[in-house]
């Protein structure tokens, strides 16, 4: 991921008294408004991620090594991807595609599963799975960015299959090319959601979609999710509202500093409501953020079980 205007290094000095006031002025603007709650939950709301199961996952992804777009690491990665839909009871797809980037062509591939819906609609739930391509570290494994999202996203396949489902269709998306090739613009990075958005476009399937939910760097021990200001307000005010009710409120806070850009861009911008659960405080100054130093150590499968756990609910609730 990437912000448009600030330092990552002065996300330290956010304090909280600072968020809370940016808060109460967003609600004062009444940007904060509660969604109701249409009817009873969908089941299954009550739905537990296995941190375990999740944690083992995210340490098979990162073992795979650097995933970088184009990669044999990236390969490995989606047909391990697929392999696991399929293990999950769904029939995955993977769309491979060859698009030019600013260092020449190179081949994409997302993967994707769908659980069938009771009910018309559809909510895309996202993770990319390719590493930041750092030459000064060949051997970045980006355990947090993009092992941990990647495998826990797996994990809530695995968790709401199991369990049986009534709601609309759940699309589990896993985007290659999240990470610029070279630096985000308009023609790179985000090629994946770029092309599933685009697709949901051509199809005339966009104004099915009731939400995008993006997780990206949510495994840190230390966990602190920044909603930032381009999240959709509703969705925001939402997962707040869940976090609230499981005593996971201290771990959510808000990015001050700009707008994110992220694979829930693309979705946004075809007017889909769309949230991103990213933690962007990884490390003393986000000092671990696309460095060696982002390593599984670092992870915690508690972080996952929350974040898991409050992604459920809150899709059970849309
Ligand atoms: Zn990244």
């Amino acid at each position: 991921m990437n912000h448009k205007t600030v330092n990552p290094s002065s996300l330290k000095t956010m304090s909280s008294g600072s968020v809370t006031a940016a808060v109460a002025t967003l609600i004062a603007a009444g940007l904060f408004t509660i969604t109701g709650c249409a009817g009873p939950e969908k089941a299954p709301a009550t739905v537990h991620i296995d941190k375990a199961s999740a944690f083992r996952m995210v340490e098979e992804i990162v073992s795979i090594g650097p995933r970088p777009s184009g990669s044999a690491g990236a390969r490995k990665t989606a047909q391990y991807l697929a392999a696991k839909c399929t293990e999950f009871g769904y029939d995955p797809i993977v769309d491979a595609w060859r698009a030019d980037t600013p260092r020449g062509p190179v081949d994409f591939q997302n993967v994707y599963a769908d659980l069938p819906g009771t009910e018309s609609g559809m909510i895309i739930i996202g993770s990319h799975f390719d590493t930041k391509h750092i030459p000064a570290s060949p051997s970045f494994q980006g355990a947090n960015d993009s092992g941990s999202s990647t495998g826990l996203l797996l994990e809530i396949m695995r968790s709401l299959a199991t369990a049986g489902w009534r709601g609309p269709t759940l699309r589990f998306a896993f985007f290659d090319g999240e990470e610029a090739v070279v630096n985000y613009t308009d023609r790179d990075g985000l090629y994946g959601s770029r092309r599933m958005a685009a697709e949901l476009h051509r199809d005339g399937k966009v104004d099915q979609c009731r939400a995008m939910i993006l997780i990206d760097m949510i495994g840190d021990a230390d966990l602190t999710i920044t909603l930032s200001p381009n999240d959709d307000a509703n969705l925001i005010s939402l997962a707040l509202e869940i976090a609230d009710e499981q005593n996971v409120r201290k771990h959510i806070d808000f990015f001050l500093y700009g707008s994110i850009i992220d694979d829930h861009v693309p979705f946004k911008e075809l007017g889909i409501p769309a949230i991103d659960f990213i933690d962007f405080s990884y490390g003393p100054n986000n000092a671990y953020w696309h460095t060696e130093r982002d390593t599984l150590d670092k992870l915690s499968a508690d972080s996952l079980e929350i974040v898991g756990n409050l992604i459920i609910a809150l899709v059970a609730r849309l």
